[in-house]
């Protein structure tokens, strides 16, 4: 457990924005390890919830089994169930929620009554049209699955998976019509969270187009000024 969780006697709480394809899941990893927190991600969360069947999970999963949006209320639930169990205790990096501004404005009011807030936004921006060509990029080996980036990540050769031989795919999910029609769904939304924490003045904006070592070392200096070098 780092100190720096601890350091004002209360919780800390960053959310980490970034649109698909940002590399969120790369670095959120780092953050958690500097802050001393752990990483709740909102489908690790809500699977947990539903598979433990807690009346949350329970609750979320009767909207999902209908094919329907989970509530924003019950995803905060869930959050701040999670962020009070103890190794949340110094805080923790949020992935993937808030995702609306609904969202976003039901933590804010349900950290406020427990004397707490965001204190920090950092948000990997990258332009839309980076996002599709880096998702679009996106290889798999058709028999391990191993994952492959022609662009940032390519195979040795062509085509073929380096560790097994087994040719590489594209799937379904990653081809650039898809990701598009993704993108159109979730940018809109992301964009008013955006800017709903800097309205509040949380938000650290890093450019997403550097490479993956320079967007760590944007996120990290971004945290170091809010919560002091280790
Ligand atoms: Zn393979």
């Amino acid at each position: 457990m780092g100190r720096q969780g601890r350091r004002h006697g209360t919780v800390t709480v960053v959310v980490l924005l970034g649109a698909p394809g940002a590399g969120k899941g790369t670095q959120a990893p780092v953050l958690a390890e500097r802050l001393g927190v752990p990483i709740l991600a909102s489908g690790d969360l809500l699977r947990a919830a539903v598979a433990a069947r807690t009346a949350l999970g329970t609750a979320a999963d009767r909207y999902m089994s209908r094919g329907q949006l989970v509530p924003d209320d019950t995803i905060v639930d869930i959050f701040l169930e999670r962020l009070g169990a103890d190794d949340a205790g110094g805080g923790a990096i949020l992935d993937g929620f808030p995702r609306t501004l609904g969202q976003a404005e039901a933590l804010d009011r349900a950290l406020a009554e427990r004397g707490g807030r965001v204190d920090l936004a950092l948000y990997i921006d990258l332009p839309e049209d980076d996002l599709v060509a880096r998702m679009a990029s996106r290889r798999i080996c058709a028999a391990n699955g191993h994952v492959y980036n022609i662009a940032s990540n390519p195979p040795r050769e062509p085509g073929v998976c380096d560790l097994d031989g087994s040719p590489l795919v594209q799937r379904e999910d990653d081809r650039e019509g898809t990701v598009r029609a993704r993108m159109a769904q979730q940018i809109p939304p992301l964009n008013e969270v955006v800017d709903h924490y800097r309205a509040t003045g949380v938000l650290r904006t890093i450019d997403g187009l550097r490479s993956i070592h320079e967007v760590t070392a944007g996120l990290l200096a971004a945290t170091n000024r809010e919560f002091g070098a280790i």
